[in-house]
């Protein structure tokens, strides 16, 4: 027996999440492992932006060793592979901190995505969640993280095999990087190819060929080192110098997707502030586009030294743009809390933005099939901005695609809404729902058709909140088809129709009979004009909430009581013709209350109690059989 003098290091458990995350890596469910590869040197590179960030107040930091880089050792005899930077580092404490648990939120709407994400999605759903390192258990069965903390006069080993615990312990310095942090891959058998030089050159060449420093790789543990890319801002290069495969392999770096950028925007500012910016429209939606927490995420750069990514340069509606800023006269020495104050990133905030919708705009009227392509993916997200950003307001609608009763499922622009309007026709109409098809079958919209008036049908979950903040598109305002008045009698019918009589006395006696039964369920019962086929529609009070958003926001427990809605009967229906002629009184009270519950189901709601109405229906049934 030996005895020891060291205590043996403390074994620890991963946080639970972490520790499903890992199974999932180490039963390695995606093909493309190579993922790893690019994660592990943007950490590296991330460490090395973070160094040059602090040693721009603390120099001594930087210590002798020299500029950032990264290192990437192939070991084919021992199946190791190492990837090396003399970046910030991380104490014991903060390894613990960031190798045992997942900082972000959202954790566990990434594990359930992840759980039933196909195989492609999964690999590209690793990067975009910030659960990065733990995709190096997909090829290795071990990991040892061996750090010091820039300035430290100590240095630390954590250890894991993925199972769900790790270790960490004091190392020795000479064991250690002088700065930064060397993680060390023992890979599984069969990920032995990731210790071959053209393996390894040609994956770290196309995923992280633009990182900003340099990367270089050992072929062998005593080899000398060979630089394969060179770590240069490809965004201070010009333009006409760069290849789209460059372009892409870029955003797929700031962006941590795997698809290709829909639209790139690469630009110098000059004059007042000057600045780089390159930036990317996705083509696909990120999963978490929806997320409230996920803000914007372009990068804040001073004269090419990384300092923040949470400087909120776009406004919250273009969260889903990916890239960089590069300014030239930021002070560098400035903290990130004093940057937001900064009137330079004022100005880099609306300079910025006001370039994005501009493009937008280029693109839609230069290639329309390629912007509806974006619109479909991030129409919902811009829309938030009619409501968020006043100013850009009317930009915005201009930007704006709708499916309207018109389009025959294409999408229309406010535009071409405007050059079909009616004779007399004073308001944009518009009904709000959460399904599309659903939508175009509402009653409510019945004598729009029948007068060929256009409605758009605004489904995303964002519509019920900006068409009611007041909008209006070339002076017309937008108005629901569920909502007041209909006044369809100002616009013309197609040629050959008559309008419909006003209700006769009949009709506004059961009119008033069905408002004496149904009592306080509603505000109103009144003869429509907006039907032409169906019976009954409910609609809201001309000055009450919209009927959607009443829905989403009393769902979301932000109002207590709902609006009564006014109940509509079509005096034309011939069931309501024969309903008023008189009769049994039971049977019409049975009918009243049956006529308001057909409306809220068409409404996608439950009738006001589902038992009476069931017994309702059997009675009146049973009746129509006898
Ligand atoms: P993310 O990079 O999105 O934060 P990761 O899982 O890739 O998520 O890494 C988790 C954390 O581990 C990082 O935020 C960082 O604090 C730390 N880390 C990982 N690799 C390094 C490294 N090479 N140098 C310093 N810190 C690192
Ligand atoms: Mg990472």
């Amino acid at each position: 027996m030996t005895t020891t003098t060291e205590a043996p290091p403390e074994t620890r458990s991963f946080e639970a999440d972490v520790a499903k995350l890992l199974h999932l890596m180490v039963h390695s469910v995606y093909s493309d492992k190579d993922v790893f590869l690019r994660e592990l040197i943007s950490n590296a590179a991330d460490a090395c932006e973070k160094l040059r960030y602090e040693a721009l107040g603390d120099p001594a930091l930087l210590g002798d060793d020299g500029p950032a880089r990264i290192t990437v050792t192939l070991d084919p005899d021992d199946r190791r592979l190492t990837i090396e930077d003399n970046g910030i580092g991380m104490s014991e404490a903060e390894m613990a901190e960031a190798l045992g648990t997942i900082a972000r939120s959202g954790t566990k709407a990434f594990m359930d995505k992840v759980a039933g994400a196909r195989d492609a999605e999964g690999s590209q759903l690793i990067g975009q969640f910030g659960v990065g390192f733990y995709s190096a258990f997909m090829v290795a069965d071990k990991v040892d993280v061996v750090s010091r903390r820039a300035g430290a006069e100590s240095a630390a080993i954590w250890s894991s095999d993925g199972l769900g615990t790790y270790t960490i312990r004091p190392a020795d310095l000479a064991d250690a990087p002088p700065r930064g942090t060397r993680v060390l891959l023992h890979l599984k058998e069969e990920a032995s190819s990731y210790t071959q030089s053209y393996t390894i050159e040609s994956r770290i060449k196309a995923q992280s060929g633009h990182v900003p420093v340099p990367i270089f790789v050992k072929d062998m543990p005593d080899a000398e080192p060979r630089q394969i890319a060179d770590g240069a801002a490809l965004w201070t290069r010009p333009k006409a110098e760069i290849s789209a495969e460059e372009y892409q392999d870029f955003y797929r770096g700031v962006a941590g997707q795997y698809d290709a950028p829909a639209l790139t925007l690469h630009y110098r500012a000059e004059g007042l502030h000057e600045y780089n910016v390159l930036a990317f429209v996705p083509e696909t939606k990120p999963f978490d586009l929806s997320d409230p927490d996920r803000a914007g995420r372009m990068k804040l750069y001073v004269r090419r030294v990384f300092i923040t990514d949470d400087a909120q340069i776009l406004p919250r509606y273009l969260r889903f743009v990916r890239g960089l800023v590069d300014s030239a006269d930021l002070p560098l020495n400035v903290s990130r809390e004093m940057i937001q104050e900064s009137p330079v990133l004022a100005a880099i905030q609306k300079g910025v933005a006001n370039r994005l919708l501009s493009e937008l705009d280029k693109l839609a009227a230069n290639d329309a099939a390629h912007y509806l392509e974006l619109w479909d993916n991030f129409g919902a997200v811009l829309k938030e901005g009619l409501y968020e950003d006043y100013a850009r307001r009317a930009q915005l609608l201009g930007l704006a695609r709708f499916k309207t009763t018109a389009s025959g499922g294409e999408w229309r622009s406010l535009g071409d809404y405007a050059a079909a309007l009616k004779e007399n026709q004073t308001a944009i109409y518009y009904a709000t729902g959460t399904d599309l098809d659903r939508l175009a079958t509402s009653p409510q919209l019945e004598g729009f058709r029948a007068r060929g008036i256009e409605v758009l049908l605004l489904a995303d979950q964002v519509d019920s909140f900006w068409v009611t903040s007041g909008v209006d598109y070339e002076g017309k305002p937008f108005k629901s088809v569920t909502q007041g008045l209909a006044d369809l009698g100002l616009i013309p019918l197609p040629e050959g129709e008559t309008p419909a009589a006003e209700a006769s006395d009949a009709v506004n006696g059961f009119i008033a009979f069905v408002k004496t039964a149904l009592g306080d369920a509603v505000s109103d019962v009144r003869a429509s004009d907006r039907l032409t086929e169906s019976a009954v529609c409910l609609v809201a009070p001309e000055h009450g909430m919209d009927r959607q958003l009443e829905k989403l926001l009393a769902g979301a427990g932000r109002i207590d009581a709902k609006a009564k809605p006014i109940l509509e009967i079509n005096p034309r229906h011939a069931l309501i013709a024969r309903l008023s002629e008189g009769g049994d009184d039971a049977l019409r009270e049975d009918a009243a209350h049956l006529l308001f519950d057909e409306a809220r189901i068409a409404d996608g709601d439950l009738p006001v109690d589902p038992r009476a109405f069931s017994a309702r229906l059997t009675r009146v049934l049973d009746r129509g059989l006898g």
